[in-house]
């Protein structure tokens, strides 16, 4: 730390990303991107972007949100659009929680929520889930906190039924409750449906998973128009050009061949139900996932251990090394080819560490 780094930060841990190894392949399944590249238009729709960069981007996103509307049925003025939904969640997390509006999360659940808060020092109260890594509604009904949930949930992939949700957006109304749906196309349902009754309800949403364009950075937020003009006074206070001119126009060819996309979520969801089976029949226990990873603990192998030799192997995995999470991994769900080569390699590491 430099003699200048403010004081305000000395005590900030920050986040700690997966691994982006850039020395050799492997087959990556530790980050939660998508196997597949974007559609063909987007490629296109860069190229032919990439001749206008000397000029700003538009701030306002008019024909991305135009076309986001269209796809989720709402107002163009209920969305907003974040470099990653990162960015969402930090400009939510500045507009709707403070002092007096404290932060609630759960204590397993997405990393860069305490990251944001200590940034923006926000207290924050991190509520246990239960011992099968279930959350119990009732923890967060009447909290009077910014209540945050990551539905579904990572890195446990556990669902929590829209009614659930409601209940606790219902039985918080001064409070805004923030849905962080990363992985909701992957066979969650989404909460943008209740947006109607609730003003206190933000939803927010990414093409880092399901759009296989985490490198493009791109997410959103969906919520009454006035919620949503707070977060764009953060924006304009900060950044207004935070998307930038091709990350603009790959969301808008994603949108218009949405389609492909949502045919490679059943892709994902097929193969992740193999990958469940397959290690399961290896003694695995293994969470039910509704998102594009499942998390997983041999029945013989230490998480850190098993993640080391999968990575000798050329095989990526993240490994949490945290109490209650120590003995699992979240593995990524690729192609059926790398899912094959995953159970095969996994199946060598165990016979051979077999008493
Ligand atoms: C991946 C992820 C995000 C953020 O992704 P961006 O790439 O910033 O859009 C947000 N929340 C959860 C739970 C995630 O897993």
């Amino acid at each position: 730390m430099s003699r200048f780094f403010s004081a305000r930060y000395a005590n900030l841990t920050p986040y700690t990303p997966g691994e982006q190894p850039q020395n050799r392949r492997y087959i990556k399944l530790n980050t939660n991107e998508s196997p597949f590249p974007p559609s063909p238009g987007v490629a296109k729709a860069v190229e032919a972007e990439s001749r206008k960069l000397e000029l700003y981007s538009n701030p306002e996103c008019v024909k991305l949100r135009a076309g986001m509307a269209e796809v989720y049925g709402l107002d163009p003025d209920q969305i907003v659009m974040g470099n990653g939904s990162d960015e969402v969640l930090n400009f939510a997390f500045m507009a709707f929680a403070d002092e007096e509006h404290p932060l609630a999360f759960a204590d397993i659940t997405y990393g860069f929520y305490p990251v944001f808060a200590q940034v923006n020092r926000i207290p924050f109260t991190e509520i246990p889930l239960k011992e099968d890594f279930s959350l119990d509604p009732a923890d967060y009904v009447g909290v009077h906190k910014t209540v945050v949930i990551a539905n579904p949930n990572a890195p446990t992939g556990l669902y929590l039924p829209l009614e659930d949700i409601e209940r606790i957006v219902k039985r918080n109304p001064d409070n805004v409750v923030i849905v962080d749906e990363a992985y909701v196309d992957f066979g969650g349902e989404s909460a943008v449906t209740l947006l109607d009754r609730y003003e206190n309800l933000l939803v927010v949403g990414t093409f880092s998973k399901s759009r296989s364009m985490a490198g493009a950075r791109l997410g959103f937020g969906f919520g009454s128009k006035k919620l949503i003009a707070d977060l764009n006074t953060l924006r304009y206070s900060t950044n207004p050009y935070n998307i930038n001119r091709l990350t603009d126009a790959a969301g808008v060819a994603a949108l218009e061949e949405n389609g492909y996309y949502m045919d490679n979520c059943k892709i994902i969801i097929e193969n992740r139900a193999w990958t469940t089976e397959q290690l399961r029949a290896l003694g695995f226990c293994v969470l039910d996932s509704r998102t594009n990873f499942v998390f997983a603990e041999s029945p013989q192998i230490g998480g850190k251990e098993l993640y080391l030799k999968l990575k000798e192997r050329g095989i990526l995995v993240r490994h949490f090394d945290k109490d209650r999470l120590r003995n699992f991994n979240r593995i990524t769900i690729g192609t059926k080819e790398q899912m094959q080569t995953l159970i095969e390699t996994i199946t060598e590491i165990t016979e051979a560490t077999k008493p």
